[in-house]
């Protein structure tokens, strides 16, 4: 007997037609002679709406408040498929986080769990119960609800798994497994047999939302296998899993693209120790996350710095910003939600040269212009304007030749 954890995301359970779906392979998963916790996340839409209402009263909810708001689409959820499992015969029960209790931080909108505590729901399964847990949300060791940011739902089916030491965790969604980039985009997107911890890990936090990147942060630190699969075909997925030969063989394994970032630019600073240690500072301190970041060069001792945060919290960063340029004398801010960050990911690039070329290339073959660009040891990134969004993923697609095995080292030119 093994135990499984099953996560269904918003459109597995986004009717009713579907949550009897979700239902019924639970069931069969269970008559099959397996213990199953199945975690689902809000209904398809649902999380979108509360954020929209909230922003109707104010631009910038209280985190606590929001994340009491946010957790409600997966109470919904997680109580309809307990009562469609129930009705099909079997025993189950419910938990929303706050009841197992998912400890986390209190970082409202981006928690992190710190803990899982397992007694109850073992006790639920040893009787034969199948359980079934909302995703997306914990508590903090204030009792107050927290959320894990867009997507968490996948973290939570990754800890409860490492918790509970299951046998597997399946991951259902609405494509069959981890695509050499988003299948919705790009039509010649291929599935992919096997993906390494480390490739996933880039691909979901350069924008592929297929696994949340804290999940994947999970499976790797406990070795967890996670197998990514359709909630609507028996079709066998991806496997999320340890690095090995074969696919070590490929430069680039995906091509991934995101919209989620806003830049600000701040023009005229004075080029002198301390100042981006007080920019940066300021904004980490108010727990913003910055992604890129280019200065360039000083002309009489000024220079500009251009860097990037997630979109949600533009508001409040050009707000810190615009108190720090007035105190350290530097000339005014500019801001642009118009971009995208396109990228390419591979840990076969970690040996080869001539990677960022060719991606460099297929953008200019087709006129778009790179704003700035980023690199690490298994990817490369380029800030463009989003409106060439789609283009750009197809053409790195093509250039990559990711429709078929992929360029591979034999094919490719080898650092000397
Ligand atoms: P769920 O609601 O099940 O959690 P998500 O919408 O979060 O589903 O994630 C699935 C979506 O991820 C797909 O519909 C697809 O558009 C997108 N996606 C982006 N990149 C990839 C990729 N490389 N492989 C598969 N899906 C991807
Ligand atoms: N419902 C949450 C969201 O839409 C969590 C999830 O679906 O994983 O982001
Ligand atoms: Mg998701």
């Amino acid at each position: 007997m093994a135990l499984v954890i099953q996560k269904y995301g918003g459109t597995s359970v986004g009717d009713i037609e579907s949550i009897k779906n979700v239902a019924q392979r639970a069931v069969r998963t269970k008559e099959a002679g397996n213990d199953v916790i199945v975690v689902v996340s809000a209904m398809a839409g649902e999380t979108d709406k509360l954020i929209n209402l909230a922003h109707e009263l104010t631009p910038l909810p209280d985190g606590r408040e929001l994340d009491v708001l946010v957790s409600t689409g997966e109470q919904i959820s997680v109580a309809l498929v307990s009562m469609a499992i129930k009705s099909m015969g079997h025993e189950v029960k419910s938990y929303l986080g706050f009841q197992i209790p998912i400890q986390t931080d209190s970082a409202y909108g981006k928690a992190r769990i710190t803990h899982v505590s397992s007694d109850k729901i073992l006790k639920d399964v040893e009787a034969g119960k199948i359980v079934v847990v909302a995703g997306f949300q914990g508590v903090d060791d204030e009792g107050d609800i927290t959320t894990l940011g867009r997507g968490g739902s996948d973290t939570t089916a990754v800890a409860m798994a490492v918790a509970l030491n299951a046998d597997v965790c399946e991951i259902f969604t609405d494509v069959d497994g981890v695509y050499t980039t988003d299948p919705n985009i790009c039509e010649k997107a291929r599935k992919l047999g096997k993906i390494s911890y480390d490739e996933m890990l880039e691909m979901a936090s350069l924008g592929a939302k297929v696994l949340h990147i804290r999940a994947v942060e999970f499976a790797k630190k406990y070795q967890v296998p996670v197998h990514v699969r359709a909630s609507s075909n028996d079709n066998i997925g991806t496997l999320v899993c340890q690095e090995d030969e074969e696919m070590e063989n490929v430069v680039v394994s995906g091509v991934t693209c995101d919209k989620h970032e806003a830049k600000i630019t701040i023009t005229k600073v004075p080029d002198k120790p301390g100042i981006a240690h007080r920019l940066f500072g300021a904004i980490a301190a108010a727990n913003i996350m910055v992604d890129m970041i280019i200065q360039n060069m000083s002309r009489e001792g000024l220079a500009d710095i251009t860097f990037t945060v997630i979109k949600s919290d533009l508001h409040k960063a050009t707000n810190i910003v615009r108190e720090i340029i007035r105190e350290i004398g530097a000339k005014d801010i500019d801001t642009d939600e118009n971009i995208a960050k396109v990228s390419i990911v591979g840990t076969g690039m970690r040996s080869h040269s001539g990677v960022a070329s060719t991606m460099f290339g297929a953008l200019a073959k087709e006129g778009i212009n790179i704003m700035m660009i980023s690199t690490s040891e298994i990817k490369i990134s380029c800030i463009i304007e989003s409106k060439y969004t789609e283009l750009a993923v197809r053409a790195l697609h093509d250039a990559f030749q990711l429709d078929k095995k992929g360029l591979t080292k034999d094919d490719a030119t080898p650092t000397p």
